[in-house]
């Protein structure tokens, strides 16, 4: 078995094939392992796990990186689980290079919300546009969602163009950044709003 996985460097920002120095855990689920980048030198701490190839080779898995800085992003448990799923998913993808199909599910979340938000069966560009009319996201996300359709990074089917791992970072960030909107701001705005109804001092 090679011991030499593919982890995102970070200061790099590029993928890099390492060697893994020294690995804990369960090396068929999830085996956690620290490496250098061969290029910068950074310490990486990654997780990944073993599986045996075509030729029956066992092989390192393309890690997920924890350290320095996750490669995920925490997702608010404010927002409802479907999405959030579709999200992390789309993350993991992007971890491992399946540029996409993190796309792909970022256009699923950001479908979940709209049905929700704005209308069923409602598509992507007419549901955005809905939602700043009924005021749920606000001119600077409806003109950065439109930004990203007129890439074509949101709202396009998969097979139309190659994603790059800069169109998947820019659809992930958005929609990180249209549920926190939508379904985390509102909820801590609410409340605060509750909070502040409830009366203070003694009765009476
Ligand atoms: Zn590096």
């Amino acid at each position: 078995m090679t011991n030499s996985t593919v982890i995102d460097c970070p200061q790099c920002s590029v993928r890099v094939k390492t060697d893994i120095k020294y690995w804990v855990g369960n090396a068929e689920s999830d085996a956690y392992f620290l490496a250098e980048c061969p290029s910068c030198k950074q310490a990486l701490l990654g997780k990944a796990f073993v599986y045996q190839d075509e030729q029956m080779n066992y092989e390192w898995s393309n890690a997920e990186r924890i350290w320095p800085v996750p490669a995920n992003t925490e997702i608010s448990s404010s927002i409802p689980v479907a999405a959030r799923r579709d999200i992390k998913d789309a993350q993991k993808c992007l971890s491992h290079g399946i540029y996409s199909a993190a796309a792909v599910l970022c256009g699923k979340a950001l479908e979940r919300l709209i049905h929700e938000k704005a209308g069923a069966n409602m598509m992507i560009g007419k549901g955005l546009a809905e939602l700043k009319t009924k005021g749920i996201i606000d001119e600077r996300l409806f003109t950065w969602a439109e930004a990203l359709r007129k890439e074509r990074n949101i709202g396009a089917h998969a097979s139309e163009q190659e994603t790059t791992r800069e169109n998947a970072e820019d659809v992930i960030d958005f929609t990180i950044a249209i549920f926190d909107y939508v379904y985390t701001l509102s909820e801590k705005y609410d409340k605060y709003l509750a909070r502040k109804a409830m009366p203070h001092g003694l009765p009476g």
